[in-house]
């Protein structure tokens, strides 16, 4: 299903022209205009799912598999050292388009580390709480 306002609906499905490197009959996969590195890379599903919480079983099954494809093109066509899978839900997380997507983002050696944080610590028994309350969500 498409989202009449969703720009990447749009881009998936061809109606607004994208700079394409990779197509098949769920996916496209685009270059992103705003790029952390040259390549970086944007997977779409033709379909429109909001974010990973959506996506269906074919998509799920098919999307990791075409991350090692794309990275491992960019690796072989840029000879870049690796590559980062990145993929947001939410605000918070700095989703800013509404459309499942996956960034594979070539690096280099030399880069600065991207993504990253920095290791936080917990109090004592706060981490087995945090656990109770994620099983308890599951
Ligand atoms: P996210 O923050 O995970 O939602 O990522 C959205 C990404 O889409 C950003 O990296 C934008 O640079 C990229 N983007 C937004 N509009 C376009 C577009 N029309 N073509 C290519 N990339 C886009
Ligand atoms: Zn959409």
């Amino acid at each position: 299903m498409k989202e009449e306002d969703c720009i990447f609906c749009k881009i998936a499905n061809g109606e607004i022209p994208s700079t394409t490197i990779y197509e098949d009959d769920t996916f496209r996969v685009i270059l992103d205009l705003g790029p952390a590195n040259p390549g970086h890379a944007l997977i779409l599903p033709k379909e429109h799912f909001r974010d990973i919480t959506e996506i269906d079983a074919d998509t799920a099954a098919k999307v990791l598999p075409l991350a090692a494809k794309i990275g491992t093109a960019l690796k072989e066509g840029l000879g870049c050292d690796g590559f980062n899978v990145v993929q947001n839900n939410g605000p918070a997380a700095g989703q800013t388009v509404f459309h499942f997507h996956v960034h594979i983002i070539p690096r280099y050696d030399a880069d600065p580390k991207m993504v990253t944080w920095t290791p936080g610590t917990y109090e004592d028994g706060e981490m087995e709480k945090v656990a109770e309350k994620i099983r308890a969500a599951l």
